[in-house]
């Protein structure tokens, strides 16, 4: 069995910056990813924030400079963002090879199966490891956390279609808040060129009796946009995201989760690609310290800091979630309490 300074279950964002951090420092690294590539379903919306410089060899499909939220009504408010979208895979794959060049031992098509009982290794299709320490970077079904007894998380379901043909707006994304089509989320068009845009939509798991893939499909054919989105669909593809917020533990013992399987995405923009590659830096900073310092019970200060930074905002955007949960989100109650409940307006944040 190898023995390694740090194992990172997952090659999305989150584990693929953990990693890239720790290899860098000079320290012995195994990530264990699931599939034989990056393939997470995503509208590969980037903020263009401090903390995330696009990685080389990635595609950037856009440039995002404002956000236009629909009312149910179609009226609309206007926002100005600073983003990209880029093409998810690309931008996964080029950020664990950014990994692999600084060290990184990548093991593809090697899911994790189980945690060693003494915890301080894991095995996996193919074979074993030993790790001081384990970051399960694997995602909202966090199989990491289901073997350290952990509880599912909340989510919503989610589905896209990456539309060809069709009209966009440009450097535009696009938001519809409209219960007979996305109840308990919404639907979204963010271009990928100038007439092709990834066209999706979330529910909230209790809401609605039709699947996710019908609330899409009538979206697309009887919405008041239809008329913009008659183009080819391809790639279609469905996916979940935590909308329960920080999960009350991440950080147990030597076993760190980072990104969606410590429920870092927002619960009511569903975005978690910039929360994951900041968490993924505060844990890979804290595993080099620990690991310097010869002393792992520093690993715990991984969660503090992360609290100090995300949980305002989760917390705020947790409760509008509740709030919308117990109103259910009719369209009456959109059309007037929205700004309350997006994070474009001022009375969100009031
Ligand atoms: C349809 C959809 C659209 C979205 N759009 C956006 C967006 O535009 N912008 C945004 O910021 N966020 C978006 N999100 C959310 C975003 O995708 C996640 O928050 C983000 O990917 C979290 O990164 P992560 O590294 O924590 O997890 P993931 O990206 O989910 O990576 C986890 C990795 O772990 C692997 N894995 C799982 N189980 C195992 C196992 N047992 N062993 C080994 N490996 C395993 C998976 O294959 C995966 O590669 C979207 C989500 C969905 C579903």
């Amino acid at each position: 069995m190898t023995d390694y300074d740090l194992i990172v279950v997952g090659a999305g964002p989150a584990g693929s910056t953990v990693a890239k951090t720790a290899a860098k420092a000079g320290y012995s690294v195994l990530m264990l990813e699931k599939k034989a590539s990056c393939i997470s379903p995503c509208a590969g919306y980037v903020g263009n924030t401090i903390n995330t410089e696009l990685p080389e060899n990635c595609t950037v499909q856009s440039r995002i400079t404002r956000m236009r939220t629909y009312f149910p009504d179609m009226t609309f408010h206007d926002f100005p963002l600073n983003g990209f979208v880029v093409d998810r895979p690309s931008f996964d794959m080029a950020l664990a090879e950014e990994a692999r060049n600084s060290g990184v031992d990548i093991r593809w098509d090697s899911p994790l199966t189980d945690l060693t009982p003494d915890g301080d290794g894991v095995m996996f299709r193919g074979g074993e490891a030993s790790g001081k320490i384990i970051v399960g970077a694997d995602g909202v079904f966090s199989k990491t956390a289901s073997l350290l007894g952990l509880s599912r998380q909340d989510i919503a379901v989610c589905a896209q279609y990456h539309l060809k043909g069709i009209e966009t707006l440009e450097n535009t994304s696009e938001i519809f808040f409209n219960a007979d089509y996305a109840p308990g989320a919404y639907a979204w068009i963010y271009p990928s060129g100038p007439d092709s845009a990834k066209v999706g939509l979330g529910i909230t798991i209790t809401s609605g009796s039709r699947s996710v893939h019908d609330y899409l499909d009538a979206f697309i054919s009887e919405s008041e946009v239809a008329n913009r989105l008659g183009g080819e669909k391809t790639e279609y593809m469905t996916g979940a995201l935590p909308v329960g917020g920080l999960r009350e533990n991440f950080c147990i013992g030597n076993v760190m989760l980072v990104g969606d399987s410590a429920g870092m995405a927002d619960p009511i923009t569903g975005a978690g690609i910039n929360n994951a590659i900041l968490a993924g830096e505060v844990a890979g900073k804290t595993i080099v310290n620990a690991l310097e310092n010869d002393d792992l019970t520093l690993l715990a200060r991984y969660e503090r800091k992360v609290r100090r930074l995300l949980e305002r905002p989760l917390t705020r955007s947790l409760e509008k979630r509740g709030w919308m949960d117990t109103l259910g989100t009719p369209n009456e109650v959109l059309q007037e309490r929205l700004p309350e409940l997006w994070v474009t307006f001022k009375e969100y944040w009031g």
